[in-house]
């Protein structure tokens, strides 16, 4: 079978299509034949290594596909089932091995592409916006890259809990898709100075929340756009890591509270990950939710795919087809 290994971190260049054995599924392992995979931004923190993996791997956590195989002890599922994950390493191939207890049914109704695409953006938006700080009618958000995968998915959900969002992007047509999902305010934070725009959009108060992605670039302008004893959510660093900071910060901007979360801890039972993919699948068969997948590249074309992420090029989702 086709997939993409990664021999050395590095550039885009050490994603390389490869010809590998098809895995046997052993135990509570399930075969899955890939119908998309998701590209998302820690697989380019895999493969750089700012997340250092044991060498070789195939990248990609995320993808939907219809079982081909079952080790032994499945109980859950059946060769034929459609299922979508969105932990578990190796998913840019041909075909991929997943515990039993990752896999979620992909409903009827719901084409395996979609689910490919919302399951690990969509549920880093949901538990961001019930689990870290539960947004509530009101409040207002401070959203940065609003157009990007989490960002266009945060976007609409925290419209319609009924806060007001201000959403950050680079471009003319990134805000014009941030104001399309919902957001009330969008800032070109590459020609604006985003925490004065967002002081005068909120009186001089400062928001409830900020949902920060980006990292390194926003950090400093993130706290200081916060109202006294806001919540500075950091999920990602697209724009870098944050170096080391004084927590006293936190106290002389207000009695800040701040927090680093990861999906990965808030999709650790069964149970939470049954409920948020549940909720997904749902918004997206009712249409409360969007998908918007920038683009589809053959799976022989990760590199060009992380070339795109890494510079800002795309707007929501982007996946590989095998
Ligand atoms: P995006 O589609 O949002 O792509 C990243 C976006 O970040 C870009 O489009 C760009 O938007 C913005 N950006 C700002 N500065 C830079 C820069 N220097 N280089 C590249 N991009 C920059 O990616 P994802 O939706 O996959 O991920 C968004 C963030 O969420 C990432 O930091 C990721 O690690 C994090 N994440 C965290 C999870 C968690 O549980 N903690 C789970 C999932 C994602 P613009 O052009 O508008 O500035």
């Amino acid at each position: 079978m086709k997939a993409i290994r990664v021999a050395q971190p590095g550039g885009p260049d050490v994603l390389q299509y490869v010809d590998i054995d098809r895995p046997q599924p052993a135990g509570s392992e399930v075969r899955v034949k890939i119908a998309a995979c998701g590209v998302n931004y820690i697989d380019i923190y895999h493969r750089t290594a700012l997340y250092p993996l044991p060498l070789p791997f195939t990248p990609g956590l995320e993808a939907a596909g219809v079982v081909d195989a079952i080790g032994p002890d499945v109980t859950m599922f059946k060769v034929g089932n459609r299922v979508a994950y969105s932990s578990q390493i190796g998913a840019y191939a041909d075909y991929a091995l997943v515990p039993q207890e990752k896999l979620i049914t992909v409903p009827a109704g719901i084409d395996l592409t979609s689910a490919a695409a919302v399951m690990l953006q969509g549920m880093t938006a949901h538990y961001l916006l019930t689990s870290t700080y539960p947004l509530q009618a009101g409040q207002t958000a401070l959203i940065h890259a609003a157009a990007g995968g989490v960002g266009l998915l945060l976007v609409q959900l925290a419209g319609q809990i009924g806060a007001t969002v201000i959403g950050t992007v680079s471009t003319a047509e990134k805000a014009d898709l941030a104001r399309r999902a919902g957001a009330d305010h969008v800032i070109l934070y590459t020609q604006t100075d985003f925490t004065t725009e967002t002081k005068r959009l909120t009186g001089g108060r400062g928001v409830d929340v900020v949902y920060d992605g980006v990292g390194q670039t926003t950090f400093e302008g993130s706290l200081n756009s916060l109202r006294p004893r806001g919540y500075m959510v950091l999920f990602g660093q697209a724009g870098g890591p944050v170096p080391p900071f004084d927590l006293g910060e936190l106290n002389r901007k207000g009695s800040l509270f701040i927090t680093r979360p990861s999906l990965f801890h808030h999709i650790s039972t069964r149970e939470e990950f049954e409920w948020r993919a549940g909720d997904l699948f749902k918004w997206l068969g009712d249409g409360k939710l969007n998908i918007r997948v920038d683009c589809v590249l053959p799976l022989s074309e990760a590199r060009q795919a992380h070339i795109k992420l890494a510079g800002r090029q795309t707007a929501g989702k982007l996946l590989l087809r095998p």
